[in-house]
C-alpha cells in the first residue's frame, strides 16, 4: 500500500540543528511518521521535546564548530538507539557582510557548519550502515544559493553550493549500498536564519514580491519533502536537491 511505504515507524532519525526552525519542524515531521529522532544542537531542545510524544526524542548537546563534534553526535545516538537509519543534515550557519569586508574567520566557520561537518556525519552514518548492510537515507539541508549565488553571502553561496556538488557524489558512491542521498532546498522561510532579511522592509518586500506563492515558507512546508525522502516511498529518488521554495526558482 502506497501509504505504508511513506511509514517511518521502527526507524532511527538523526537531526541536527534540532533546537529551533526547519530543524525543529523535520524533527516533529519524523517523529509524527513514526520515528524515533535523536536530536542535535548548540542550544538547549525542550522546545521541540515538547512537541513530539514523550519517548521518542532524545537530544544531544552538541557544537559543530568544534572538531569532535560529529564523532560524539554519532555515538551518542548509536549508544541510545543502537542505529541510524536516517540522517538529516540541517544545522547551518549564515553569515553576511560585502565581499571587501568578508572575514577569514566568518569564511571558516560557515564552511565548518554547513559543509565540512555535514561531510564528516554522513561519512560516519553511511559507516554504520554499510556495515549493517541495511541501506539508509541521508537528507541535506540546500539552499535557493544551492543554484544561485546570492549577495553579501560568499561563504553560504559556497558552502551551499557544496552540498549540492556533495549530495550528488554522495548518491553515486553510496548507492550500490541502498544508501539514498539527497537534499532539500527550503526557499524563503520565516525563522532566524532569515531574520536580518525580513527586518530590513526593501529586502522583505523585494523578496515577496518574487515569491509566486505569495507568501514566506514555514518549517511544516518541507516536512513532507523530509518524510518522502526519509521514506521507502523515495527508495528510487537519489542524488537530487528539491527545491521547496513556493515556485521562486522557476520565476
Ligand atoms: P536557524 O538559525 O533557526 O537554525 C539553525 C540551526 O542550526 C539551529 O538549530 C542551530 O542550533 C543549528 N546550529 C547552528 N550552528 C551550530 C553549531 N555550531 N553546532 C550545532 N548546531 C548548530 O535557521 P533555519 O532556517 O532553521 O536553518 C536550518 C537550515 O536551513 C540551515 O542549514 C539553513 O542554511 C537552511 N536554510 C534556511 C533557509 C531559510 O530561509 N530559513 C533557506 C534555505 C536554507
Amino acid at each position: 500500500m502506497i501509504l505504508e511505504k511513506f511509514n517511518l515507524r521502527g526507524k532511527i532519525a538523526l537531526v541536527t540543528g534540532a533546537n529551533t526552525g526547519l530543524g525543529q519542524g523535520i524533527c516533529v515531521a519524523l517523529a509524527e511518521a513514526g520515528a524515533m529522532v535523536a536530536g542535535a544542537a548548540r542550544r538547549g531542545c525542550e522546545e521541540t521535546a515538547s512537541l513530539i510524544a514523550p519517548g521518542q526524542f532524545h537530544a544531544i548537546p552538541a557544537d559543530l564548530l568544534e572538531s569532535n563534534a560529529h564523532e560524539t553526535i554519532v555515538a551518542e545516538t548509536l549508544a541510545r538507539y543502537g542505529r541510524i537509519d536516517i540522517l538529516v543534515n540541517n544545522a547551518g550557519i549564515i553569515r553576511r557582510n560585502d565581499i571587501a569586508d568578508f572575514t577569514e574567520q566568518d569564511w571558516d566557520d560557515v564552511m565548518q557548519v554547513n559543509l565540512k561537518s555535514l561531510f564528516l556525519l554522513s561519512q560516519a552514518a553511511a559507516r554504520q550502515m554499510i556495515a549493517r548492510q541495511s541501506g539508509g537515507k541521508i537528507i541535506n539541508i540546500a539552499s535557493l544559493l544551492s543554484f544561485q549565488g546570492g549577495i553579501r553571502v560568499p561563504s553560504y553561496a559556497a558552502s551551499k553550493s557544496g552540498v549540492r556538488g556533495l549530495t550528488m557524489e554522495m548518491a553515486n558512491e553510496l548507492a550500490p549500498h541502498g544508501i539514498q542521498v539527497n537534499a532539500v532546498a527550503p526557499g524563503y522561510m520565516v525563522t532566524n536564519n532569515t531574520e536580518q532579511l525580513r527586518a530590513d522592509p526593501l529586502r522583505s518586500r523585494q523578496i515577496l514580491e518574487r515569491i509566486p506563492a505569495g507568501r514566506w515558507g514555514v518549517p511544516a512546508d518541507i516536512a513532507g519533502a523530509c518524510v518522502f525522502l526519509a521514506s521507502a516511498a523515495s527508495d528510487y529518488v537519489t542524488g537530487i536537491t528539491l527545491p521547496v521554495d513556493g515556485g521562486w526558482l522557476g520565476r
